[in-house]
């Protein structure tokens, strides 16, 4: 076995003491920062070959998961172009180099006059007075604006000095070198002033603002090309399983589509991140590092699913156990309950479980909260909603259940429609749904009629 660059002195791989047991004999027993919390004490007492020792060790999946918040970092913020940065988070507040606008301008076309001048002008007895000039967006005015002045101005021309109104062009009507001025206006009509929008100094995009339409329009007037943001993580994929086929390819009988890939890559571009489709490896632990090693270049986060629980041939399991920082765990959740998480090459590594939608419920659960909080964002977890279930939801009394349903608006409340059966391998369950009630532990069944929360993970104008 070649030694991958995890630890200096590779250790045999397998069979081998499950972590927990490893951390008690280094004495290090809930000392371990990167340990997740509440691990029972009862552990400690297997010896025997395979990882079997946590089996019945469920950790709850709040600690499991600000455990992972905890050990994720945020990403060192870059400076990036103004179309990179969109969507990205804010790493400094941004604030105006100068007064925007920066100077007063038209904000009609027009004819820039003295409002005292024309102060008297009506319909039928309008004002005269004389054209010195013309006011084009983009230049300098060509003169000023005394007396029975006035200048020919476009939307946007700066003001010429001595002017404080502008009278739309409908208004008027010229004559050789003189404007007849149909319509009194007060001082500062359809004149845009200097510094309305944001003074100098002031802040125009703060820290911490992910970059909207708005905001990326408001660098860009401020005069910045680029701003500092935290970056996207680049995430490799990895599906592991000898029964895996591309889509595409054809699939013989007891083969199929690797579809936690692409469930994983929707999952990750909608969270902003920068998902690598590193494709399908075969279970076999050395295939497994050398893959994920040859990614680490490229990435940031690493997630692969199958291969994390106890059968005998879980690859992840086998691959990183004692390698890395990786611990596997079970979390008292349905579905998604065996999961691996740690660092490999100091990235975060998350192994979730193979069938599809324990993957797309520990993205959900797990990941993307990660993710937002290595991009710097605050709000890193779903909308939430209150909903009245419209059908019995049952499942493990001492798990957290994550049901698939269908939330819709009916006079001013929410409901929650059960999408089909909870088995962890159907996918269309969840094509079909827009949240995930939360079943608490210690609820067997929550009954038609009772209120359960909803995490949300379609946007609502998404959802037809
Ligand atoms: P595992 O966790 O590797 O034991 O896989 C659990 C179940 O999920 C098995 O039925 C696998 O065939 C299925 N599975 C694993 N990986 C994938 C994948 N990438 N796409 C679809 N199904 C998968
Ligand atoms: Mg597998």
């Amino acid at each position: 076995m070649s030694d991958y660059g995890f630890s200096p002195d590779p250790k045999p791989e397998f069979p081998v003491a499950p972590p927990h047991e490893e951390a008690a004999e280094r004495g290090e027993r809930g000392a371990r920062p990167d340990s997740p919390p509440a691990r029972p004490a009862a552990a400690s007492g297997a010896h025997h070959a395979h990882a079997h020792a946590d089996d019945d060790e469920l950790r709850d999946v709040d600690e499991v998961r600000a455990w992972i918040l905890e050990s994720i970092p945020s990403l060192t913020p870059i400076e990036l172009p103004l179309p990179e940065a969109h969507a990205c988070v804010m790493a400094g507040d941004v604030t105006a180099q100068m007064d925007m606008p920066p100077f007063s301008s038209s904000a009609m076309d027009g004819f820039a006059v003295r409002a005292v001048d024309v102060a008297e002008a009506t319909q039928d007895s309008p004002i005269k007075l004389r054209i010195v000039g013309r006011a084009a967006a983009g230049h300098p005015a060509e003169g000023t604006v005394g007396m029975d002045e006035s200048l020919r101005i476009a939307t946007g021309a700066p003001v010429p000095a001595g002017s404080d109104c502008v009278i739309p062009v409908e208004m008027t009507y010229a004559e050789g070198e003189h404007v007849y001025i149909q319509r009194a206006l007060p001082e500062g009509a359809n004149v845009r002033p200097a510094g309305q929008d944001a003074r100098g100094g002031e802040v125009l995009v703060p820290k911490g603002r992910k970059i909207g339409a708005a905001e990326l329009g408001l660098l860009a007037a401020s005069g910045r090309a680029s701003v500092f943001v935290y970056p996207r993580p680049r995430v490799a994929v990895l599906s592991t399983g000898d029964e895996l086929v591309e889509p595409g390819r054809p699939a013989p009988f007891g083969m199929i589509r690797d579809s936690n890939s692409f469930t994983l890559f929707g999952g990750l571009r909608e969270a902003g991140a920068a998902p690598y489709l590193g494709g399908i490896v075969r279970d076999d632990p050395d295939a497994l590092r050398e893959s994920v090693l040859g990614l680490a270049i490229r990435s940031d986060v690493f997630v692969s699913s199958g291969g994390v629980s106890v059968g005998e041939r879980d690859v992840v399991k086998k691959a990183f156990f004692r390698r890395g920082d990786v611990e596997f765990y079970k979390v008292a959740m349905q579905p998604g309950m065996p999961q691996g998480f740690g660092m490999i090459e100091g990235k975060p590594y998350f192994g979730l479980p193979g069938n599809p939608v324990s993957v797309f419920v520990s993205f959900e659960v797990f990941i993307r909260p990660a993710l937002l909080k290595m991009m710097g964002r605050r709000d890193i977890f779903r909308p939430e909603v209150t909903a009245v279930l419209e059908s019995d939801v049952s499942g493990p009394k001492q798990k957290t259940v994550f049901a698939r349903v269908r939330v819709s608006r009916d006079q001013g409340r929410w409901h929650a429609a059960s999408t089909g059966p909870g088995a962890s391998n159907l996918l269309t369950t969840v094509t079909k749904a827009n949240g995930l009630a939360i079943i608490p532990p210690g609820v067997e069944t929550a009954e038609a009629g009772s209120e359960v929360r909803v995490m949300l993970f379609r946007a609502l104008e998404d959802d037809a």
